[in-house]
């Protein structure tokens, strides 16, 4: 008895210490602050993240994390790639009296549940990453958006692979003067992969170069399916593959492992490859040779946003207040993407420090 009670007071003791604690909730974890402790001065803010192991996503986390700094009581959740987990946290974070959402959709059609969430309890949620539809942003007064144009990356991206095609005239094998490409697509029904996808190629068209699609499948953004594709796609085509178009820089990490698995980038044997995200890993491929050229999807300044704008409706200010952001007509802040080769790898490089 004498031990069970010991023991029942040490798990109070423990319990007690991490309802007081005012730090911000570590990645990975959740945290809520009872009405009466200091941290309930700050205002408690809810973020969702569609889930951690995505290495875009880790990055614009990371920002968000940083920018709180202790201003709030952060609520950080790894949603693990289940809209019915985000539902449950949405929930939670409500209950728990969160002032402000700041949600990255698992799935993007969603968005319309988490708003009568919000709704109901006239809290105030701010979208990121995974662009919800004009029309149900539209429905609530107090949603935002804060993520990219996703055609824009894809203009990007076909006017490098255009301008170095052009520029490299062996990288058309067999000199037919078409290109055979392989594309990667990011998670179907993402804006951003149907847009890249559409946009890459459409680009690449309007600038005069003709172009056969040997393979497009979804690698679902992530690296070991993009590895596990191009493995069966040299086995299928071999060195009829002349391009590889990747709709984010962790699937075409994966493509240049089968490609480096399989003698490309040694004794002159190149496979051009080109991602979106401009993450470190992908700038070191970049430097070392096997990676074309990529796009800046700015992850620091997202998570930037998105926390500024939380913060400032937490607080019952305006979104911008503060800020330099702007909102376009469907209240969306749109943060540019950026062309990196080789020839700024500084710049791509500073954006991810
Ligand atoms: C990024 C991908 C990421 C996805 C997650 C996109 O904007 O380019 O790397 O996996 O967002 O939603």
């Amino acid at each position: 008895m004498r031990k069970f009670l010991s023991m029942l007071l040490v798990i109070v003791m423990v319990l007690s210490m991490a309802a007081c604690s005012s730090t911000p909730a570590a990645s990975g974890s959740s945290s809520s602050g009872g009405a009466s402790d200091a941290a309930a001065e700050k205002p408690m803010i809810g973020v969702t993240i569609y889930k951690y192991d995505d290495n875009f996503m880790s990055f614009v986390r990371r920002a968000i994390e940083t920018e709180a700094g202790d201003k709030v009581e952060l609520s950080m959740n790894d949603s693990q790639n289940s809209q019915a987990t985000q539902n449950d946290q949405v929930d939670t974070m409500i209950s728990k009296g969160a002032k402000a959402l700041a949600i990255n959709l698992v799935d993007p059609q969603a968005a319309d549940a988490i708003i009568t969430k919000a709704k109901a309890a006239d809290i105030p949620v701010v979208f990121f990453n995974k662009e919800p539809d004009a029309t149900v942003l539209a429905s609530y007064d107090k949603a935002w958006y804060v993520g990219t144009t996703s055609s824009e990356s894809g203009v990007i991206q076909g006017e490098l692979i255009s301008q170095m095609w052009q520029d490299n005239a062996d990288w058309d094998r067999n000199g037919d003067g078409v290109m055979n490409y392989v594309l990667l697509k990011g998670e179907p029904g993402h804006p951003d992969a149907e847009a890249r996808t559409k946009y890459a190629v459409d680009t690449v068209v309007a600038a005069g170069i003709q172009v056969n699609e040997l393979e497009l499948q979804t690698g679902m953004w992530d690296s070991v399916k993009g590895k596990e594709l191009m493995d069966a796609w040299i086995a299928k085509h071999g060195d009829d593959i002349e391009v590889v178009i990747a709709n984010n820089d962790g699937m075409a990490l994966g493509a240049i492992q089968s490609l480096t698995a399989n003698g490309y980038f040694d004794s002159g044997k190149y496979m051009p490859v080109f991602g979106v995200d401009a993450i470190p890993d992908a700038l070191e491929q970049i430097k070392g040779n096997k990676m074309a050229g990529t796009v800046l999807n700015d992850a620091k300044n997202q998570g930037k946003a998105t926390f500024e704008l939380a913060y400032n409706v937490a607080m019952g200010k305006d979104p911008l207040d503060g800020t330099s952001w702007t909102l376009d007509d469907t209240k969306a802040v749109r943060v540019p993407y950026v062309a990196v080769t080789m020839d700024n790898i500084a710049f791509g490089e500073e954006a991810y420090k």
